[in-house]
């Protein structure tokens, strides 16, 4: 199955561990845009719609992203965010449950899955709160008073992996409805939706399934559901029939419903092509390769850069695709590190990032970030004016 690099335009020289951010370039995908642009918007221009079935996409993309997530056949739809999918999941799972009032997350989920908890919160205006606990106390507040757990699986910034099993189990026992957001799962860790028994997961496709920046984000809701949703936001390609354009709502016939507006065909079919590298691969082999690629990192940094503490779980089970380290001056240092053509992120306040993506990473690349990461700490060739000024994405 691997390596696969072979399938990923990677620039000369560069090692690139930010593909948990933003995952690099599939060669399969300009050539198949090219065409698309030309044969099928070019050529077809509206029957593309019907030709070339731009309408299918969604769900078809839905089913290839569902076998990487242990989802059955039509439980998947792709469109908008993940931050608008968010909102979909967690308005459906607080109609589920009209008599409780909680939202239950952790300190350690990313801000806008909160914010657009927040939100939805404002706007139903029915007393529901939104209840944050350590992502270490979690399992134990998983009461009976909570409409809705919403996790994400995997820590954005530590790389810290909850166990989808037990919590999903948890929140079963006591009732509660389970999203859990996949953003660094999703092509990163095997995931079993189906023996979860969570009620809905969302996830976005730019980060490990390399859909390209502004790729379309998924959802999955559990089959037996799916009929009873009355989507909050209900657009008109959720309609049962779109283009009888009725004065009102009907929901569609299965996931579909979770379809809001016109899909971003561009990038669809972008993250189609994408996700042809994905074919063949057997997700058990592919974390054991990135569990073997980040051990061998922090056991190289680790014996070579005292100045950096290991910020994720030193038990690779218990850790995602991703590895951080802590140093109060991690920005300078990544950007020293950028500098030199090692690509990492940094996350305030202190947190260096790298991510580990076995279909376009081996040892030497690890090997070779390790040493010139050494290099940058050892001569404190970050120390640097022009690696101290901010940009606007770090
Ligand atoms: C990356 C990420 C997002 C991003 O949301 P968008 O709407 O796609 O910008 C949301 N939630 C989590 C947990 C993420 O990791």
């Amino acid at each position: 199955m691997l390596p696969r690099k072979s399938l990923f335009e990677l620039p000369d020289g560069m090692i690139y561990l930010d593909g948990n951010s933003l995952g690099p370039l599939a060669r399969s995908v300009p050539g198949r845009l090219d065409q698309m642009l030309r044969d099928e918007w070019g050529a077809h221009l509206i029957k593309g719609w019907n030709l070339d079935d731009w309408m299918g996409q969604p769900a078809r993309l839905g089913d290839r992203v569902g076998r990487l997530i242990g989802a059955p056949e039509a439980s998947v739809v792709l469109g908008d965010t993940l931050s608008v999918k968010v909102f979909q999941a967690l308005a459906a799972g607080l109609q589920m449950r009209p008599d409780r009032k909680v939202i239950l997350s952790d300190t350690g989920n990313f801000p806008t899955d909160l914010y657009m908890a927040e939100g939805l919160i404002k706007q139903l205006d029915r007393g529901h709160a939104l209840k944050l606990e350590t992502p270490e106390d979690i399992a134990e507040a998983i009461t009976a008073e909570v409409a809705v757990v919403m996790l994400t699986q995997v820590d954005y910034r530590t790389g810290r992996m909850h166990d989808m099993q037990s919590i999903s189990e948890r929140a079963a026992e006591v009732g509660a409805v389970m999203i859990w957001d996949l953003a660094h799962s999703a092509g990163a860790v095997p995931v079993d939706l189906t023996a979860s028994g969570c009620e809905f997961a969302v996830g976005c496709t730019y980060k490990y399934l390399n859909g390209g920046p502004g790729a379309p984000a998924f959802i999955y809701v559990r089959p037996d559901l799916i009929e009873q949703i009355d989507p909050a936001l209900s657009g008109w390609l959720g309609h049962a029939e779109p283009f009888a354009f009725e004065h009102q709502y009907r929901p569609a016939q299965g996931i579909e419903r979770m379809r809001v507006g016109t899909p971003s065909v561009l990038q669809m079919t972008a993250l189609e092509a994408a996700l042809d590298a994905w074919d063949g691969v057997d997700m058990a082999e592919l974390r054991d390769a990135s569990i073997a690629l980040s051990e061998q990192f922090i056991m190289q940094v680790e014996a070579r850069c005292p100045e950096l503490t290991l910020a994720s779980p030193r038990d690779p089970l218990r850790r995602g695709s991703q590895v951080s380290f802590a140093f109060d001056e991690g920005y300078a240092a990544m950007q020293a590190l950028i500098a030199r053509d090692v690509i990492g992120d940094f996350r305030a306040p202190n947190i260096m990032r790298f991510g580990f993506t076995p279909l376009y990473l081996d040892a030497d690349d690890v090997t070779r970030a390790a040493d010139i990461l050494a290099d940058i700490m050892t001569t404190g060739s970050w120390d640097q004016p022009q690696f101290k000024t901010r940009s606007r994405v770090t």
